[in-house]
């Protein structure tokens, strides 16, 4: 089944081909290990992993790449600030990164690098970029890229190259589009950085953030890849600087589909940590949100559309959640039962189909959530009208554990399991015992099923055994 994607630097939906056969290179920015990752930055991983398991579900072989950038502006001033090294310093932020992602089920990239394992490799491409002419050592020792050797500097972020001034430097790793100047490839060494520095040929000093990822895409992906990805935010001066930097170097194209998530915003902004709008993982579990029911919200919005966080947005999860943990409740007890009915076959085909369409066209998420939601309502009604069979309950489910290879939220494993036979015997005795009008003795069944986390539902067909909650 083709797959489509829209390409930031065409603005184009287009078909997805990769290089080599069913295998696709992915490098996804990753986090800035120097505090708590926040709910917006898992908005980027969340979809990542979209990306990654939809990717996956069509049959290809992913190799994923995700840098943690340990060392930059922001990395050194807080560890300064908090009175440590570097290094130890990262290390509490990377820990509780692995940890968060786990808990979110982002299923894991091939590759983690570390950027400050990872000096030699962006020594040397600074090194051929001056080889080339496209950079140049400024007089405090630095190594900036000229943008304006670069022909095709701005194609990624369309940025009006025109009304720019020749020669200005920006030496901070941000920067906004009005600012656009030669970047920074190679900071020499100052007071502000401590004890962080690395020798180099251009004396002591430390990477700029934008060659991290030209050097750990290049070693793990190849000079060309199939897919890169990022928030918005990093298209400019991020990404058009990594192309600037790769295509230089190389001589050759960067990536060939380039994926943008929209930001995760509250009020009209952006969640950031430097606006102090942000809630970590850790806040929202606090309050009582459990992991799947942030990783469905964060899920629901198409990528590409900004997401308006609050907390309603969680409780509307949880409220969805439980709906199918009831529905899968309810269907659960049909599956251990041989019960005749309706296979449902057509209606599992036509959402499954629904299913693969929406998640093909450019991860449409509404369209495949939508044909879940329609498999629900249409499977509960046959239950409820006692025409679905234990067949169809099956098929129900198995769409469910195959809608979950992407999504991953469904508690399909613990309803489809048989209901234990002293619970069948009990409801039995019940049953009986209601027949023979001896209600006081029903009442202490029931209790006794209650205790064992079961209650009797009547349906069409019948009083079932039902576990609670
Ligand atoms: P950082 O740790 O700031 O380098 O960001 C890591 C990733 O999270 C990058 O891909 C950012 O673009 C992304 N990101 C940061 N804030 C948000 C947000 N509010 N919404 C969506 N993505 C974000
Ligand atoms: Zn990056």
């Amino acid at each position: 089944m083709p797959v489509f994607f829209y390409n930031t630097m065409s603005r184009c939906r287009e078909e997805f081909v990769p290089i080599e056969g069913s295998k696709v290179g992915i490098y996804t920015c990753g986090p800035t290990v120097y505090n708590f990752a926040t709910i917006g930055n898992f908005r980027a991983y969340i979809f990542e992993d979209l990306l990654r398991r939809t990717l996956k579900y069509f049959g290809y072989n992913i190799v994923q790449v995700m840098n943690l950038t340990d060392v930059d502006d922001k990395t050194i001033r807080d560890s300064r600030a908090a009175g440590m090294g570097l290094m130890a310093y990262t290390e509490k932020y990377k820990k509780a990164f692995f940890e968060d992602i786990a808990a979110l089920r982002i299923e894991k990239a091939e590759f983690y690098p570390e950027a400050t394992a990872h000096i030699p490799e962006m020594i040397e491409i600074i090194k051929t970029l001056l080889e080339k002419g496209y950079a140049y050592q400024a007089d405090d020792g630095s190594v900036y890229f000229s943008v304006a050797k670069f022909a095709d500097y701005g194609k990624l972020s369309k940025i009006d190259m025109e009304n720019q001034m020749p020669g200005a430097r920006v030496k901070n790793d941000e920067y906004a589009k009005d600012s656009v100047a030669d970047f920074a490839l190679w900071k020499a060494w100052n007071e502000a950085d401590g004890d962080v520095f690395w020798e180099s040929p251009w004396g002591k000093g430390r990477p700029g953030w934008h060659i991290e990822c030209s050097a750990m895409s290049m070693k793990y992906l190849g000079k060309t890849f199939d897919i890169h990805t990022g928030g918005i935010d990093n298209m400019f001066p991020h990404h058009e600087d990594e192309i600037a930097q790769s295509e230089a170097a190389n001589g050759c194209r960067f990536v060939n589909y380039w994926l943008h998530c929209e930001h995760l915003i509250v009020d009209g902004q952006k969640m950031s940590k430097s606006l102090g709008n942000f809630f970590t993982l850790r806040d929202l579990f606090e309050k009582g949100f459990t992991n799947r029911e942030i990783r469905w919200a964060l899920l629901g919005t198409h990528y590409r559309k900004k997401l308006n966080f609050g907390l309603g947005f969680l409780e509307n999860a949880r409220t969805a959640l439980q709906k199918f943990d009831a529905f899968f409740i309810r269907l659960g007890n049909l599956v251990s039962a041989d019960v005749p009915g309706d296979d449902a076959d057509q209606l599992v085909a036509s959402v499954s189909e629904a299913f693969r369409n929406g998640l093909a066209d450019d991860l449409n998420v509404s369209e495949a959530i939508a044909a879940i939601y329609h498999l629900e309502s249409e499977a509960g009604r046959l239950f409820e009208t006692g025409k679905l069979s234990s067949k169809g309950a099956t098929a129900v489910f198995d769409a469910f554990r195959d809608f979950n290879r992407v999504f991953d939220v469904f508690h399909v494993e613990l309803a489809a399991q048989s209901v234990p036979p002293e619970v069948l015997k009990l409801a039995e005795e019940r049953q009986r015992a209601r027949k023979l009008k001896d209600f006081k003795k029903a009442d202490e069944i029931r209790d006794a099923l209650n205790n064992m986390g079961w209650q009797i539902e009547d349906t069409a067909k019948g009083p079932r055994p039902i576990r609670i909650g």
